[in-house]
């Protein structure tokens, strides 16, 4: 099956490249002006596509990055006297920077509000280009000198869509790459669930900048070409009808597919074309067709072979097995288990040591000078009843939260207030008590978002070594396939986690956790939802876990479950540790009877700690 596939989609690329090259030979003078401009906005909405469509960044000022690229292969021709080649590698650099200038305000906001600045400073590009001296103002700027290769008349715009049609072909390949590998699939992860992207080490700050930079380095590409193309440049080219024109492009093409996006970059750019002498019935045909699919399609045009299959093995005309649906669930390969924790370790330095930990909302005081010491090698119960600050504690110790007082000592380390993904590499993961699997990313990417465990900034590899990064990606996938065995979860490795049942998405989630192979793991209400057979599986779950050197903190409700689990238990009550010691220990307390019983709401859903396991 996967050879035959391989070798369809090399058979469609060789084809697809085949027609690229012979395509001028068809087409009339103007025909292949009209495709040259459409393979610029191509580019543009390849760009625009990696940033909203895989990074989830609304970015609105990708046509002021086509912009700025433009003006300045336009200034540095015509007016400082550089060549078209020295100019395009500034006019691009120029155009980076801007985009990490447009990037800085995702740090601080998110969806809409990241729209309405990024189109603020795509106005702001606009209003510079029409009024200031140098742009040339509303006339713009003309004269722009072109490519120059020897032998070759980049001036016949049938040769100048050769040189666009490598780009454009290297940076599709490129683009494609950076999302199918370690890079893409974090930004993905990000997309989908920021907390739990930056909770399993992805640095969501400098991988959003990177989405700014990947776009803006796009744009200058389209910036750049176009300059070259057109030779002059005026503001309305870079304007705001055209900024929403883009939008259409890689909307109804579809935002998380690069190549929906160049589909749509091209049929709209036609369909422009086609309209070009009814241009208000032609806006009014974009926004509905824009609405339309953001309504029925939001998945656009690249999402309709998934659609159509799905509606086909719904109506039972595939015969493909419904893996998801059907599949049971796989037994746990219990770990090879390590050494046993030394014993001095143990006593001379806790794992994590947590004190006088304060936290409060506004007013709403969560947390209230909570104590906390885990041993290496320990499992740690934290019970309590629902508010009392036990997820909020998970996430303190998690950085998720800055606590308003006290510390957090991880081994020693004092990593109070540290970001998430600084914690991650430290050696915590967690999971979450409402699941947070990233929605569009199959369980395989989700263990292989964990898995990886390289930085950010070391992106630049893939300028300069894709074959790395390539070599990286395949050790992943292999890890990644282990894990999927290990965990019982090889039947749902293409699934996405919604299609599947709850107690295998815990599972999963509890799978990405230890992909990170951490030193601390959190688990957040793990057996919630679970039936016995599944809760009796989680139980060997972490103990095996466990066997391997990993500290475990869970919180859970299911009582015999936490007191055959633990070792301690600690027992929380409106914020505050009320109670401290073995399972026997903490069951015969009086104030966490009190604790529990005192609860109305609880007492009836959460039987009182004393079942008869704790009296063997
Ligand atoms: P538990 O996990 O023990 O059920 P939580 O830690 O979720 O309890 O919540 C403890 C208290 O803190 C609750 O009263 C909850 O409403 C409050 N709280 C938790 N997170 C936030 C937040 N982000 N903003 C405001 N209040 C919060
Ligand atoms: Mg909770």
């Amino acid at each position: 099956m996967r050879t035959r596939a391989t070798a369809l989609r090399a058979g469609g690329l060789l084809i697809l490249a085949v027609i690229g090259w012979l395509l001028p030979y068809q087409l009339d003078s103007y025909s292949i002006h009209v495709v040259d401009v459409m393979i610029v906005f191509a580019l543009l909405a390849i760009g625009l596509g990696l940033a909203m469509g895989i990074a989830g960044q609304i970015n609105l000022a990708q046509v002021a990055f086509f912009g700025v690229a433009a003006y300045a292969t336009a200034i540095l021709t015509t007016k400082a006297g550089y060549g078209f080649w020295t100019s395009a590698i500034l006019a691009l650099a120029a155009a980076a920077a801007f985009g990490l200038v447009v990037g800085l305000p995702a740090l601080r906001i998110q969806s809409h509000y990241l729209g309405i600045v990024t189109l603020g400073l795509a106005l702001a590009f606009t209003n510079w280009a029409t009024n200031a001296t140098i742009t040339g103002g509303a006339e713009g700027i003309s004269g722009i000198a072109g490519p120059i290769l020897p032998g070759i008349d980049l001036s016949s715009e049938y040769l100048y869509y050769y040189l666009e049609l490598i780009v454009f072909a290297i940076a599709l390949a490129f683009g494609l790459f950076v999302v199918h590998t370690p890079l893409g699939r974090r930004m993905r992860a990000m997309r989908d669930d920021a907390l739990a992207a930056g909770a399993i080490g992805a640095e969501v700050p400098a991988l959003r900048m990177t989405a700014f930079l990947l776009a803006s380095v796009y744009g200058g590409l389209a910036g750049v070409l176009y300059a070259g193309l057109i030779r002059y440049v005026a503001p309305e080219t870079f304007s705001i009808a055209n900024m929403f024109f883009l939008l259409a492009m890689v909307i109804i093409g579809g935002r998380q597919s690069l190549v929906g996006c160049v589909v749509g970059a091209a049929g709209l750019t036609l369909v422009r074309e086609l309209l070009a002498d009814y241009p208000t019935y032609a806006q009014i045909a974009y926004g509905t067709v824009v609405v339309l699919t953001v309504v029925f399609a939001p998945t656009g045009l690249a999402g309709i072979p998934a659609r159509l299959r799905s509606t086909a093995s719904r109506l039972g005309w595939t015969r493909q097995p419904a893996a998801a649906g059907t599949a049971a669930l796989g037994p746990f390969e219990p770990y090879t288990a390590a050494q046993p924790v030394d014993s001095d370790t143990r006593r001379t330095e806790p794992i994590l040591a947590i004190d006088n930990i304060d936290m409060s909302f506004r007013g709403l005081q969560a947390l209230r000078g909570v104590q906390l010491t885990v041993a290496p090698g320990e499992i740690r119960g934290i019970v309590g009843p629902n508010g009392s600050g036990k997820t909020t504690l998970f996430n303190v110790i998690s950085g998720l939260y800055k606590p308003t007082g006290g510390t957090v000592h991880v081994s020693g380390r004092n990593l109070t207030g540290a970001s998430s993904h600084r914690l991650a590499r430290v050696g915590i993961a967690r999971t979450f008590q409402n699941l947070r699997l990233f929605g569009q990313l199959t369980v395989r990417d989700n263990i292989l978002v964990a898995l990886d465990d390289t930085r950010t900034y070391q992106a630049w590899r893939y300028l300069l070594w894709p074959f790395g990064i390539w070599r990286h990606d395949r050790n992943l996938r292999t890890a990644a396939d282990e894990i999927l065995t290990r965990y019982g979860l090889a039947a749902f490795g293409d699934a996405l986690p919604g299609a599947l049942p709850y107690g295998i998405q815990r599972r999963a989630e509890i799978a990405r956790a230890m992909a990170r192979r951490p030193r601390l793991l959190l688990l957040d209400e793990p057996a919630a939802g679970l039936n016995g057979e599944e809760t009796r599986q989680l139980s060997e779950i972490v103990r095996s876990i466990r066997a391997t050197g990993v500290t475990v903190i869970v919180i859970e409700h299911n009582m015999s479950l936490v007191m055959s689990l633990c070792e301690r238990i600690t027992v929380l009550a409106g914020g505050t540790v009320i109670a401290e010691g073995t399972p026997a220990e903490v069951a015969q307390a009086p104030q966490v009877i009190e604790a529990y019983l005192g609860d109305s709401d609880l007492s009836h859903d959460v039987p009182a700690p004393v079942p008869t396991e704790i009296a063997s």
